[in-house]
């Protein structure tokens, strides 16, 4: 007998779908796995295509309703939805660590305040949201953003709840129905949200949380004739079979992908900093899309760097996620464990040097990892590996620096240590990247446009660019005559 509902560390979570405003069963399952222990936190719907398609359905018959839902109602809805957030977030905080073992304290104090301030942003931004009417001899135009549709929305097991609602929140907030498909490894907190969502009174069938392998449901979600917007974070494969998937009726997508962003340490930085940014990269051990995994630091200071950065990595505690001084959790799964280890034994076995870690721990942890002597064509310098692994190149010139940070598939983020303003101007302009940091680490604005250049992405996100993405832009040219009536 299946249980529909999960006790998990205190808090009921429904195992089931929730589609049209109920929750709906499925005759399969998958096993949930905790990955700080690697128990079994209970089984969750299996989705099939029938309900994805029931999960579609529902988001068609509730769009009309909800596009036409003034604006100012919407933003109200959400802005409750960012109420209830608030109100279960250590709830939250708790279910997401024990599902997908990042950190509990960062979970706390970092990324269920960011779910709740995504809901509050876009809700602020879409009560701004205007483009002046201009005029085009003596006509008007008149910008607006309709909403489009059923939006089907697909995340990743790194960051489930903020990556999600990333998207849910302006999909929302443009008028626009969703279809959520969370990761397999980390489905829990979706199905809360859907619980939040309902009680802060939004319609049913707004919003849908469809469980299950992408692999089993994908297709039936993003080839759907009535899906208007697919939103998706995740890999470059993935991404391509949705691609192709989306095709059949050109479907536009927002696609977030990997990185191999690098840290460019140059002589004249402030050294102390650029070894704080450079252990930062171990954060949520190693699986953060934005991560600066490769390090590119100027020969002077390479030496230096690395004993400095070789003493701080070693302060690190790696262990339990749920423990305040833990710095470092598990990885996801022991599939993730199998590829990390797999890269890096590749990478030792070509001639590179471990010297931090290079090798896995009980359970389900790596080791925080440096690797040296590696080439630029080497594949743990080209592909993401997306777990605590860092490698560290050194150059000489300005230029190599350039070539080197720009020589792979990837842009979707880049880090510079300089001291020098003029230098940082000049190299920043040169980068391919979606966002660079100059002197500092992951601070995210959520109106700055979001994304990643090269096969770390199609689109930008964030601000207006979100509602550019879900909604469909209108112009409307008014004529100055014409009329036989006119009311104002
Ligand atoms: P993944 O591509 O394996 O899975 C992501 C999601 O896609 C999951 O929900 C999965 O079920 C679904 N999926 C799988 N096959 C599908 C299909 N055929 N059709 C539709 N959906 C399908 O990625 P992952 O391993 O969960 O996440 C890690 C990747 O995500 C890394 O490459 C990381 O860099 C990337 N990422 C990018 C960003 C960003 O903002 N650019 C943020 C976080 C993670």
């Amino acid at each position: 007998m299946i249980e529909h509902t999960l006790t998990v560390a205190g808090a009921t979570v429904d195992a089931r779908h929730w589609i049209g405003g109920e929750r709906v069963a499925s005759a399969e399952t998958f096993t949930d796995v905790s990955p700080i222990d690697g128990c079994a936190i209970g089984e969750i719907a299996r989705g099939t295509p029938a309900e994805a398609a029931a999960a579609v359905a529902a988001a068609k018959a509730a769009f009309p309703a909800w596009a036409a839902t003034p604006r100012a109602e919407r933003a109200r809805i959400l802005h409750a939805v960012a109420d209830g957030v608030e109100k279960r977030l250590e709830e939250l905080a708790i279910v997401e660590t024990t599902d997908n073992g990042a950190l509990l304290r960062s979970h706390r104090h970092g990324v269920m305040p960011r779910v709740a301030h995504n809901f509050r942003f876009f809700a602020d931004w879409l009560l701004k949201l205007e483009h002046e009417d201009f005029d085009t001899r003596g006509h008007t135009n008149h910008v607006s953003w309709d909403p489009a549709g059923p939006s089907v929305l697909i995340t990743p097991w790194n960051a489930p709840l903020m990556l999600a609602t990333w998207k849910v929140a302006p999909a929302l907030a443009a008028g626009n129905t969703v279809v959520l498909k969370p990761a397999e490894w980390s489905p829990l907190t979706a199905s809360l949200l859907a619980d939040i969502a309902a009680e802060a009174g939004l319609p049913a069938g707004v919003l849908n949380v469809v469980q299950g392998y992408g692999s089993e449901i994908g297709d039936a979600l993003t080839s759907h004739p009535d899906v208007r917007r697919i939103s998706f974070t995740g890999s470059v494969p993935t991404a391509r079979r949705i691609a192709a998937s989306a095709a059949a009726h050109l479907t536009p997508l927002s696609l977030e992908l990997g990185g191999k962003s690098p840290l460019l340490v140059f002589a004249d930085a402030d050294l102390d900093l650029a070894v704080d940014l450079a252990v930062e990269q171990y954060d949520n051990a190693g699986q953060v899309c934005l991560a600066a995994t490769r390090f590119l630091v100027e020969e002077p200071v390479a030496e230096e760097f690395t004993r400095r950065f070789v003493e701080k990595a070693g302060q690190l505690t790696q262990g339990d996620p749920r423990d305040e001084g833990t710095d470092i959790g598990p990885s996801i799964h022991p599939r993730q464990l199998e590829k990390i280890d797999g890269f890096v034994r590749r990478a030792l076995d070509a001639g590179a040097r471990a010297v931090v870690g290079g090798h896995r721990k009980d359970g389900h942890y790596y080791a925080p990892t440096l690797l040296t002597d590696v080439a630029q064509d080497s594949e743990i310098v080209q592909e993401e590996v997306f777990g605590p692994v860092l490698t560290l190149q050194t150059f000489t010139t300005e230029d190599e620096a350039v070539r080197l940070a720009n020589d792979t598939r990837f842009g979707l983020a880049a880090t510079l240590a300089t001291g020098d303003r003029e230098r940082a101007e000049r190299v920043t302009a040169r980068l391919v990247a979606g966002t660079v940091w100059v002197n500092c680490f992951f601070v995210r604005d959520l109106q700055a446009p979001f994304g990643g250049s090269r096969q770390s992405g199609v689109g930008r996100e964030g601000g207006s660019w979100s509602f550019d993405f879900y909604c469909d832009l209108k112009n409307t040219v008014t004529a100055p005559n014409g009329w036989s009536q006119d009311h104002g």
